[in-house]
């Protein structure tokens, strides 16, 4: 089955009618450097860039024609739905807990404590992802924006020869993109369509989503403005999950929850926004002192909460023998 970059009529955004060469230069200012971001774009974001609306709904319309990406009939949505691919987690029992793995064309989140494991699960997945499809993988790169300074390539490296790819070639396959500010963040994914395509990025990492913005918008009166920040945010990674039909993960944080009495005393960052927007929320907790972890599934669109433990070890996300769960 043909993907929908290649279904695409037209290949670049000048090749567009009435997209010349000072429209289309306009276009990638503002980080539309693809058909496909175009057909998901608003016409609200072309005008910023001093396009008219007529205009901006012409081009709009010409790149969903193209990609084929705006009506659906029901039949062609489940064949849509078949595209969905699933990523590994290097762990039998997580991946069974999230229905067989991490979906393409959706938002997963993981969440917990410092030290959970949130961003060892993001540098397995920037592993696991470049395998075949008959081993879990999506045969593809990954996009790790770092907003913590948390990528290392040590951790790559072990990693990588353990599942027997040779490290160096992994690399390769890995963009990084270290992001300053919340700002600098969101300007990093408005513009990652052509490296998505020219990489054929399958995975795309926020670690953490919200750190930046929970630091820098500090005081009730910042709230308001925060959220649709990062609704917006968010809303542009589903975008090129979807166009791409790549994995985007996201990590956050937890804050202590007073008002809770009874069940989890924590809570993520951010709020309805990011609860709404993430499809799959997994909650991670350390398992007493040593490498265990628990994962539970918090949401899913279709799949019952639960819970597994897996360990963290020298070779990465695994699952845990029996004997070892205390
Ligand atoms: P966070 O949720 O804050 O992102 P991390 O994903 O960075 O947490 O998890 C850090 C933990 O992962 C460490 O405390 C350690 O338990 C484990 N870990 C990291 N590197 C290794 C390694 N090389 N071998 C074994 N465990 C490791
Ligand atoms: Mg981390």
């Amino acid at each position: 089955m043909p993907s929908e970059e290649s279904e695409s009529k037209y290949r670049r955004i000048e090749d567009l009618p009435s997209v010349g060469p000072s429209t289309a230069d306009k276009l990638r200012e503002l980080g539309f450097h693809t058909v496909e971001s175009l057909a998901m774009a608003t016409i609200r974001e072309l005008v910023q860039a001093g396009i008219g609306e007529k205009r901006a709904f012409e081009i709009i319309n010409a790149a969903r024609a193209s990609s084929s990406l705006s009506f659906i009939r029901a039949d062609e949505l489940i064949a849509k739905r078949q595209n969905i691919l699933k990523l590994t987690t290097g762990s039998k029992k997580l991946d069974m807990l999230l229905g067989g793995g991490i979906e393409t064309q959706a938002i997963t989140e993981f969440y917990g404590e410092y030290g959970s494991g949130k961003s060892q699960i993001a540098h397995q997945l920037c592993v696991n992802v470049q395998l075949p499809l008959e081993r879990g993988g999506l045969d593809g790169g990954a996009l790790y924006i770092d907003t913590e300074n948390t990528f290392r390539i040590e951790r790559i490296s072990q990693m990588a020869e353990h599942v027997g790819l040779d490290p160096q070639e992994a690399f390769k396959r890995i963009i990084l993109a270290e992001a300053y500010t919340s700002d600098h963040q969101i300007f990093l994914l408005e513009n990652a369509d052509r490296i998505i395509k020219e990489n054929n990025i399958k995975l795309i990492i926020i670690d953490s989503l919200t750190a930046h913005f929970r630091s820098e918008y500090i005081g009730r009166e910042n709230l308001a403005e925060r959220q649709q920040r990062l609704n917006q945010h968010m809303h542009k990674l589903i975008r090129l999950a979807r166009a791409f039909n790549a994995v985007a993960l996201v990590t956050n944080q937890v804050m202590s929850s007073p008002d809770v009495f009874f069940g989890e005393s924590v809570r993520p960052i951010g709020g309805h926004i990011v609860a709404h927007t993430s499809h799959t929320r997994i909650y991670l907790r350390k398992a007493g002192r040593g490498p265990v972890r628990i994962a539970r599934l918090v949401s899913s669109p279709y799949l019952p909460e639960g819970e597994c433990v897996f360990r963290i070890t020298e070779n990465g996300i695994e699952d845990v023998e029996e004997d070892e769960r205390r």
